[in-house]
Protein backbone atom coordinates (compact mmCIF):
# COMPACT_ATOMS: atom_id res chain seq x y z
CA UNK A 1 0.00 0.00 0.00
CA UNK A 2 1.50 3.48 -0.92
CA UNK A 3 2.90 5.74 2.14
CA UNK A 4 -0.06 7.92 3.55
CA UNK A 5 0.90 11.67 2.71
CA UNK A 6 0.38 14.75 5.00
CA UNK A 7 -1.54 16.88 3.00
CA UNK A 8 -0.30 20.00 5.04
CA UNK A 9 3.36 19.68 4.74
CA UNK A 10 3.86 17.03 2.11
CA UNK A 11 5.76 13.97 4.52
CA UNK A 12 5.16 10.28 4.16
CA UNK A 13 3.86 8.49 6.60
CA UNK A 14 7.42 6.65 7.28
CA UNK A 15 9.07 10.13 8.32
CA UNK A 16 6.54 11.27 11.49
CA UNK A 17 5.51 9.70 14.28
CA UNK A 18 1.55 9.45 13.78
CA UNK A 19 -0.46 10.04 10.83
CA UNK A 20 -4.37 10.76 11.32
CA UNK A 21 -6.40 10.09 8.31
CA UNK A 22 -10.31 11.30 7.44
CA UNK A 23 -10.83 9.61 4.11
CA UNK A 24 -8.21 9.92 1.67
CA UNK A 25 -7.48 12.94 3.85
CA UNK A 26 -4.13 12.96 6.40
CA UNK A 27 -2.54 14.88 8.62
CA UNK A 28 0.62 14.51 10.57
CA UNK A 29 1.56 14.71 14.19
CA UNK A 30 3.94 17.45 13.49
CA UNK A 31 1.31 19.60 11.84
CA UNK A 32 -1.21 19.17 14.15
CA UNK A 33 0.94 20.17 17.13
CA UNK A 34 1.69 23.18 14.57
CA UNK A 35 -1.80 24.50 14.47
CA UNK A 36 -2.72 23.82 17.84
CA UNK A 37 0.29 26.24 18.47
CA UNK A 38 -0.18 28.79 15.77
CA UNK A 39 -3.89 28.96 16.65
CA UNK A 40 -2.64 29.39 20.82
CA UNK A 41 -0.98 32.20 19.49
CA UNK A 42 1.88 33.57 21.76
CA UNK A 43 1.21 34.68 25.26
CA UNK A 44 0.52 38.52 25.99
CA UNK A 45 3.24 38.53 28.16
CA UNK A 46 6.00 37.22 25.85
CA UNK A 47 4.62 39.51 23.00
CA UNK A 48 5.12 42.13 25.74
CA UNK A 49 8.80 41.17 26.25
CA UNK A 50 9.92 40.83 22.48
CA UNK A 51 7.63 44.22 21.99
CA UNK A 52 9.91 45.90 24.63
CA UNK A 53 13.20 44.40 23.21
CA UNK A 54 14.64 43.97 26.89
CA UNK A 55 16.76 41.41 26.59
CA UNK A 56 17.06 38.70 29.25
CA UNK A 57 20.30 37.57 30.02
CA UNK A 58 19.39 34.12 29.95
CA UNK A 59 23.39 32.24 29.70
CA UNK A 60 23.75 29.46 27.36
CA UNK A 61 24.72 25.84 28.92
CA UNK A 62 28.18 25.86 27.60
CA UNK A 63 29.81 22.70 28.12
CA UNK A 64 33.60 21.24 26.81
CA UNK A 65 33.77 19.45 23.63
CA UNK A 66 34.29 16.78 25.07
CA UNK A 67 31.69 17.16 27.72
CA UNK A 68 28.84 17.73 24.51
CA UNK A 69 30.21 14.25 23.39
CA UNK A 70 29.87 11.89 26.32
CA UNK A 71 25.93 13.22 26.90
CA UNK A 72 25.88 12.59 23.11
CA UNK A 73 27.30 9.59 24.05
CA UNK A 74 24.29 8.20 26.17
CA UNK A 75 21.64 9.00 23.27
CA UNK A 76 23.36 8.28 20.14
CA UNK A 77 24.81 5.18 18.70
CA UNK A 78 28.08 5.35 17.31
CA UNK A 79 28.58 8.40 14.69
CA UNK A 80 31.73 9.62 16.64
CA UNK A 81 33.39 11.34 13.67
CA UNK A 82 29.82 13.39 13.82
CA UNK A 83 29.94 14.15 17.67
CA UNK A 84 32.98 15.35 17.21
CA UNK A 85 32.95 17.94 14.37
CA UNK A 86 29.38 18.76 16.00
CA UNK A 87 30.38 19.09 19.32
CA UNK A 88 33.25 21.39 18.42
CA UNK A 89 31.56 23.54 16.25
CA UNK A 90 28.55 24.01 18.77
CA UNK A 91 31.65 24.83 21.35
CA UNK A 92 32.88 27.39 18.98
CA UNK A 93 29.78 28.91 18.22
CA UNK A 94 28.39 29.38 21.66
CA UNK A 95 31.72 31.01 22.60
CA UNK A 96 31.39 33.35 19.58
CA UNK A 97 28.29 34.53 20.30
CA UNK A 98 29.51 34.76 24.07
CA UNK A 99 32.87 37.15 22.55
CA UNK A 100 30.67 38.91 20.60
CA UNK A 101 30.48 42.29 23.31
CA UNK A 102 34.17 42.19 24.32
CA UNK A 103 35.85 45.06 21.93
CA UNK A 104 38.57 42.52 20.54
CA UNK A 105 39.70 42.94 16.89
CA UNK A 106 39.10 39.34 15.70
CA UNK A 107 35.22 38.62 15.15
CA UNK A 108 34.67 34.67 14.60
CA UNK A 109 32.65 33.65 12.03
CA UNK A 110 29.76 31.60 12.38
CA UNK A 111 30.53 27.69 11.78
CA UNK A 112 27.10 26.29 10.25
CA UNK A 113 27.38 22.55 9.67
CA UNK A 114 26.27 19.89 7.00
CA UNK A 115 25.52 16.44 7.72
CA UNK A 116 25.92 13.91 5.22
CA UNK A 117 24.33 10.71 5.38
CA UNK A 118 21.62 8.02 4.36
CA UNK A 119 18.38 7.86 5.92
CA UNK A 120 17.34 6.99 9.44
CA UNK A 121 21.15 7.33 10.83
CA UNK A 122 20.44 9.94 13.35
CA UNK A 123 20.98 13.30 11.84
CA UNK A 124 17.96 14.77 13.39
CA UNK A 125 18.71 13.45 16.48
CA UNK A 126 21.94 14.24 16.85
CA UNK A 127 21.13 17.83 16.42
CA UNK A 128 18.03 17.68 18.55
CA UNK A 129 20.12 16.29 21.72
CA UNK A 130 22.14 18.63 21.17
CA UNK A 131 19.56 21.43 21.46
CA UNK A 132 18.47 19.57 24.57
CA UNK A 133 22.30 19.55 26.26
CA UNK A 134 22.46 23.10 25.27
CA UNK A 135 18.90 23.96 26.57
CA UNK A 136 18.60 26.21 23.46
CA UNK A 137 15.42 26.64 21.31
CA UNK A 138 15.49 24.03 18.46
CA UNK A 139 13.41 23.51 15.32
CA UNK A 140 13.37 21.32 12.21
CA UNK A 141 12.79 22.44 9.01
CA UNK A 142 12.24 20.10 5.68
CA UNK A 143 14.11 22.09 2.48
CA UNK A 144 11.97 20.64 0.54
CA UNK A 145 8.26 21.73 1.76
CA UNK A 146 10.14 25.42 1.90
CA UNK A 147 9.37 27.09 -0.98
CA UNK A 148 10.34 30.65 -2.76
CA UNK A 149 9.52 33.86 -1.45
CA UNK A 150 6.09 34.39 -3.06
CA UNK A 151 5.03 30.89 -4.35
CA UNK A 152 2.60 28.86 -2.23
CA UNK A 153 3.84 26.76 0.74
CA UNK A 154 6.43 27.50 3.71
CA UNK A 155 8.45 30.91 3.70
CA UNK A 156 11.89 30.79 5.00
CA UNK A 157 9.66 33.17 8.38
CA UNK A 158 7.60 29.95 9.03
CA UNK A 159 10.83 28.50 9.71
CA UNK A 160 11.37 31.10 12.36
CA UNK A 161 8.45 31.43 13.48
CA UNK A 162 8.78 27.28 14.81
CA UNK A 163 12.37 28.60 16.09
CA UNK A 164 9.94 31.20 18.65
CA UNK A 165 7.64 28.83 19.01
CA UNK A 166 10.09 26.48 20.47
CA UNK A 167 11.10 29.45 22.88
CA UNK A 168 8.11 30.52 24.19
CA UNK A 169 7.90 33.51 21.69
CA UNK A 170 11.47 34.69 23.78
CA UNK A 171 13.08 36.17 20.75
CA UNK A 172 16.11 36.00 22.16
CA UNK A 173 16.43 32.69 23.21
CA UNK A 174 15.03 32.31 19.95
CA UNK A 175 18.15 34.16 18.49
CA UNK A 176 20.55 31.55 19.89
CA UNK A 177 18.72 28.56 18.91
CA UNK A 178 19.63 25.74 16.32
CA UNK A 179 17.69 25.16 13.37
CA UNK A 180 17.62 21.64 11.83
CA UNK A 181 16.75 21.87 7.96
CA UNK A 182 16.75 18.19 6.47
CA UNK A 183 16.56 16.65 3.10
CA UNK A 184 18.82 20.24 2.29
CA UNK A 185 20.10 17.64 -1.18
CA UNK A 186 16.63 17.20 -2.60
CA UNK A 187 16.84 21.34 -3.49
CA UNK A 188 20.21 20.86 -5.66
CA UNK A 189 19.83 22.40 -8.46
CA UNK A 190 19.56 19.72 -11.73
CA UNK A 191 22.68 20.80 -13.23
CA UNK A 192 26.17 22.53 -12.85
CA UNK A 193 25.19 24.53 -16.35
CA UNK A 194 22.62 26.93 -14.96
CA UNK A 195 22.52 28.25 -18.62
CA UNK A 196 21.00 24.89 -19.97
CA UNK A 197 19.05 23.17 -17.50
CA UNK A 198 18.37 25.53 -14.64
CA UNK A 199 16.17 24.37 -11.68
CA UNK A 200 14.72 27.64 -10.96
CA UNK A 201 12.80 26.29 -7.59
CA UNK A 202 15.67 24.47 -6.15
CA UNK A 203 17.84 27.24 -6.93
CA UNK A 204 15.06 30.30 -5.50
CA UNK A 205 14.75 28.25 -2.39
CA UNK A 206 18.70 27.52 -1.69
CA UNK A 207 18.78 31.49 -2.37
CA UNK A 208 16.43 32.07 0.44
CA UNK A 209 17.70 30.00 2.45
CA UNK A 210 21.51 31.56 2.30
CA UNK A 211 19.97 34.80 3.21
CA UNK A 212 18.73 33.82 6.91
CA UNK A 213 21.74 31.39 7.05
CA UNK A 214 23.86 34.12 6.03
CA UNK A 215 22.03 36.72 9.10
CA UNK A 216 19.49 39.19 8.07
CA UNK A 217 16.72 40.53 10.46
CA UNK A 218 13.44 38.76 9.57
CA UNK A 219 9.67 39.91 10.21
CA UNK A 220 8.28 37.05 11.55
CA UNK A 221 4.50 37.34 11.94
CA UNK A 222 3.80 35.82 15.46
CA UNK A 223 0.41 33.62 14.08
CA UNK A 224 2.33 32.04 11.81
CA UNK A 225 0.41 31.80 7.92
CA UNK A 226 1.32 34.41 5.12
CA UNK A 227 2.59 38.16 6.22
CA UNK A 228 -0.65 40.67 6.05
CA UNK A 229 0.47 44.53 5.42
CA UNK A 230 -1.05 44.93 8.91
CA UNK A 231 0.18 42.32 10.96
CA UNK A 232 2.36 43.22 13.83
CA UNK A 233 5.57 41.08 13.16
CA UNK A 234 8.31 40.00 15.47
CA UNK A 235 12.03 41.02 14.23
CA UNK A 236 14.25 38.17 14.53
CA UNK A 237 18.23 38.55 14.07
CA UNK A 238 19.05 35.42 11.95
CA UNK A 239 22.94 36.06 12.49
CA UNK A 240 23.71 33.80 15.66
CA UNK A 241 21.30 30.99 14.87
CA UNK A 242 23.14 27.48 14.27
CA UNK A 243 21.82 26.29 10.91
CA UNK A 244 22.61 22.12 11.03
CA UNK A 245 21.77 20.97 7.58
CA UNK A 246 21.30 17.31 6.48
CA UNK A 247 21.27 14.62 3.32
CA UNK A 248 21.53 11.52 1.57
CA UNK A 249 23.01 13.43 -1.20
CA UNK A 250 22.58 10.15 -3.40
CA UNK A 251 25.05 10.58 -6.45
CA UNK A 252 27.16 12.95 -4.81
CA UNK A 253 30.15 9.85 -4.82
CA UNK A 254 30.05 10.22 -8.79
CA UNK A 255 31.65 13.31 -8.39
CA UNK A 256 33.82 12.87 -5.07
CA UNK A 257 35.00 10.07 -7.89
CA UNK A 258 35.60 11.75 -10.77
CA UNK A 259 37.59 14.28 -8.99
CA UNK A 260 39.94 12.31 -6.87
CA UNK A 261 39.78 9.51 -10.00
CA UNK A 262 39.73 7.36 -6.80
CA UNK A 263 39.46 3.58 -7.87
CA UNK A 264 36.99 2.97 -5.31
CA UNK A 265 34.57 1.94 -6.99
CA UNK A 266 36.87 -0.06 -9.67
CA UNK A 267 39.04 -3.20 -9.34
CA UNK A 268 41.14 -2.25 -6.87
CA UNK A 269 38.45 -2.24 -4.27
CA UNK A 270 36.18 -5.53 -4.58
CA UNK A 271 36.98 -6.10 -0.82
CA UNK A 272 34.96 -3.44 0.38
CA UNK A 273 31.30 -3.58 0.58
CA UNK A 274 28.80 -1.13 -1.09
CA UNK A 275 28.55 0.69 1.79
CA UNK A 276 32.19 0.98 2.81
CA UNK A 277 32.41 2.49 -0.10
CA UNK A 278 30.35 4.85 -0.45
CA UNK A 279 31.20 6.00 3.30
CA UNK A 280 35.32 6.16 2.05
CA UNK A 281 33.92 8.13 -0.35
CA UNK A 282 31.73 10.92 1.49
CA UNK A 283 34.43 10.59 3.90
CA UNK A 284 36.80 12.68 0.68
CA UNK A 285 34.28 15.26 0.00
CA UNK A 286 35.14 19.05 -0.63
CA UNK A 287 33.38 22.36 -1.07
CA UNK A 288 33.63 22.22 -4.46
CA UNK A 289 31.91 18.21 -4.83
CA UNK A 290 28.62 19.87 -3.24
CA UNK A 291 28.94 22.95 -5.96
CA UNK A 292 28.62 20.42 -8.90
CA UNK A 293 25.85 18.11 -7.14
CA UNK A 294 24.34 21.49 -7.28
CA UNK A 295 23.81 23.35 -4.29
CA UNK A 296 24.83 26.98 -4.82
CA UNK A 297 28.26 28.01 -4.11
CA UNK A 298 27.34 30.36 -1.75
CA UNK A 299 25.59 27.98 0.44
CA UNK A 300 28.46 25.81 0.46
CA UNK A 301 30.54 28.42 1.41
CA UNK A 302 27.69 29.03 4.58
CA UNK A 303 28.18 25.06 5.87
CA UNK A 304 31.91 25.04 6.48
CA UNK A 305 31.43 21.94 8.67
CA UNK A 306 30.78 18.72 6.78
CA UNK A 307 30.72 15.70 8.16
CA UNK A 308 29.81 11.98 7.40
CA UNK A 309 27.18 9.69 8.78
CA UNK A 310 27.74 5.94 8.90
CA UNK A 311 24.80 3.45 7.73
CA UNK A 312 23.29 1.40 10.26
CA UNK A 313 24.29 -2.29 10.03
CA UNK A 314 22.91 -5.00 12.53
CA UNK A 315 25.47 -4.28 15.16
CA UNK A 316 24.63 -0.82 15.25
CA UNK A 317 20.35 -1.19 14.98
CA UNK A 318 20.88 -3.89 18.13
CA UNK A 319 22.60 -1.80 20.20
CA UNK A 320 20.32 1.64 19.15
CA UNK A 321 17.61 -0.85 20.27
CA UNK A 322 18.51 -2.04 23.96
CA UNK A 323 21.83 1.07 25.18
CA UNK A 324 20.65 4.72 24.26
CA UNK A 325 18.84 5.89 27.87
CA UNK A 326 15.96 6.43 25.89
CA UNK A 327 16.37 3.40 23.84
CA UNK A 328 12.98 1.71 22.41
CA UNK A 329 13.52 -1.87 24.52
CA UNK A 330 13.88 0.37 27.69
CA UNK A 331 10.61 1.70 26.43
CA UNK A 332 8.67 -1.43 25.87
CA UNK A 333 9.59 -2.54 29.16
CA UNK A 334 8.33 0.35 31.04
CA UNK A 335 5.07 0.11 29.25
CA UNK A 336 5.20 -3.83 30.14
CA UNK A 337 6.31 -2.65 33.86
CA UNK A 338 3.50 -0.60 34.64
CA UNK A 339 1.10 -3.31 34.61
CA UNK A 340 3.45 -5.49 36.12
CA UNK A 341 4.38 -7.86 33.51
CA UNK A 342 8.24 -8.33 33.11
CA UNK A 343 9.67 -8.43 29.18
CA UNK A 344 12.71 -10.17 27.85
CA UNK A 345 13.15 -10.17 24.28
CA UNK A 346 15.84 -12.85 22.92
CA UNK A 347 19.05 -11.51 21.55
CA UNK A 348 18.33 -13.75 18.30
CA UNK A 349 14.91 -11.73 17.94
CA UNK A 350 17.25 -8.43 18.44
CA UNK A 351 19.23 -8.96 15.47
CA UNK A 352 16.23 -10.55 13.34
CA UNK A 353 13.97 -6.98 13.72
CA UNK A 354 17.92 -5.51 12.71
CA UNK A 355 18.01 -7.46 9.76
CA UNK A 356 14.20 -6.36 8.97
CA UNK A 357 14.98 -2.66 9.49
CA UNK A 358 17.97 -3.21 7.27
CA UNK A 359 15.77 -4.94 4.48
CA UNK A 360 13.61 -1.72 4.88
CA UNK A 361 16.27 0.52 4.42
CA UNK A 362 14.99 3.02 6.72
CA UNK A 363 17.72 3.14 8.89
CA UNK A 364 17.27 3.03 12.70
CA UNK A 365 13.52 4.99 11.54
CA UNK A 366 11.90 1.72 10.72
CA UNK A 367 12.83 0.05 14.59
CA UNK A 368 9.56 1.62 15.95
CA UNK A 369 7.07 0.11 13.50
CA UNK A 370 8.44 -3.33 13.29
CA UNK A 371 8.19 -3.65 16.96
CA UNK A 372 4.34 -2.02 17.66
CA UNK A 373 3.51 -4.66 14.93
CA UNK A 374 5.00 -7.42 17.09
CA UNK A 375 4.01 -6.42 20.37
CA UNK A 376 0.22 -4.76 19.40
CA UNK A 377 -1.48 -7.77 20.44
CA UNK A 378 0.36 -8.55 23.06
CA UNK A 379 -0.35 -5.05 24.49
CA UNK A 380 -3.96 -5.22 24.06
CA UNK A 381 -4.45 -8.51 25.50
CA UNK A 382 -2.21 -8.96 28.67
CA UNK A 383 -3.30 -5.88 30.55
CA UNK A 384 -6.56 -7.74 31.05
CA UNK A 385 -5.32 -10.45 31.85
CA UNK A 386 -3.77 -10.97 35.41
CA UNK A 387 -2.57 -14.07 35.05
CA UNK A 388 0.83 -12.97 32.19
CA UNK A 389 3.69 -11.91 34.36
CA UNK A 390 5.93 -12.27 32.00
CA UNK A 391 6.61 -11.48 27.92
CA UNK A 392 9.31 -13.45 25.61
CA UNK A 393 9.94 -12.06 22.17
CA UNK A 394 11.59 -14.84 19.63
CA UNK A 395 13.11 -14.55 16.56
CA UNK A 396 10.49 -16.49 15.29
CA UNK A 397 7.69 -13.71 16.28
CA UNK A 398 10.03 -11.64 14.02
CA UNK A 399 9.63 -13.93 11.55
CA UNK A 400 6.81 -15.88 11.27
CA UNK A 401 4.72 -13.35 13.06
CA UNK A 402 3.77 -15.92 16.10
CA UNK A 403 2.67 -13.53 19.16
CA UNK A 404 5.18 -12.98 22.09
CA UNK A 405 5.57 -16.06 24.98
CA UNK A 406 3.05 -15.43 27.76
CA UNK A 407 4.39 -16.82 31.16
CA UNK A 408 2.20 -17.09 34.01
CA UNK A 409 3.96 -16.12 37.89
CA UNK A 410 5.18 -19.91 37.96
CA UNK A 411 6.68 -19.61 34.82
CA UNK A 412 4.50 -21.77 32.61
CA UNK A 413 3.37 -20.81 29.19
CA UNK A 414 0.05 -19.65 29.21
CA UNK A 415 -1.10 -20.61 25.78
CA UNK A 416 -1.84 -18.09 22.54
CA UNK A 417 -3.95 -18.83 18.76
CA UNK A 418 -3.14 -15.46 17.73
CA UNK A 419 -1.18 -14.27 15.26
CA UNK A 420 0.56 -10.99 15.25
P1 LIG B 1 17.87 11.03 9.89
O1 LIG B 1 19.32 10.67 9.75
O2 LIG B 1 17.08 10.59 8.71
O3 LIG B 1 17.66 12.46 10.28
P2 LIG B 1 16.76 10.49 12.50
O4 LIG B 1 17.75 11.23 13.31
O5 LIG B 1 15.44 11.19 12.30
O6 LIG B 1 17.35 10.09 11.09
O7 LIG B 1 16.51 9.04 13.12
C1 LIG B 1 15.22 8.50 13.33
C2 LIG B 1 15.14 7.89 14.71
O8 LIG B 1 16.00 6.76 14.78
C3 LIG B 1 15.63 8.83 15.82
O9 LIG B 1 14.57 9.56 16.35
C4 LIG B 1 16.24 7.89 16.83
O10 LIG B 1 15.25 7.43 17.71
C5 LIG B 1 16.72 6.72 16.01
N1 LIG B 1 18.16 6.81 15.69
C6 LIG B 1 18.71 7.05 14.47
N2 LIG B 1 20.04 6.99 14.52
C7 LIG B 1 20.37 6.72 15.80
C8 LIG B 1 21.62 6.54 16.48
N3 LIG B 1 22.79 6.62 15.84
N4 LIG B 1 21.56 6.26 17.81
C9 LIG B 1 20.38 6.17 18.47
N5 LIG B 1 19.19 6.32 17.86
C10 LIG B 1 19.16 6.60 16.56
Amino acid sequence: MADKICNFCGKSERKVQSMFSAGSNNICDECVCYCYEMLKGPSEESLKKARSGKKDKKSINLLKPAEIKKVLDEYVIGQDQAKISLAVSVYNHYKRILSQDDGEDVELQKSNVLLLGPTGVGKTYLAQTLAKILDVPFAIADATTITEAGYVGDDVENVLQRLLMASNFDVEAAERGIIYIDEIDKIARKSENTSITRDVSGEGVQQSLLKIIEGTVSNVPPQGGRKHPNQECLHVNTKNILFICGGAFDGLEKHIVNRTQSSALGFGAQVMSKKEKTENIFRQVIPQDLVKFGIVPELVGRLPIITTLDEMDEDSLVRILTEPKNALMKQYEKLFRYDKIALEVEPEALNEIAKRAIEQKTGARGLRSILEKIFMQTMFDAPSDSSVKKVIVTADCVCNGTQPKLLNAKNVEIKNQKKA
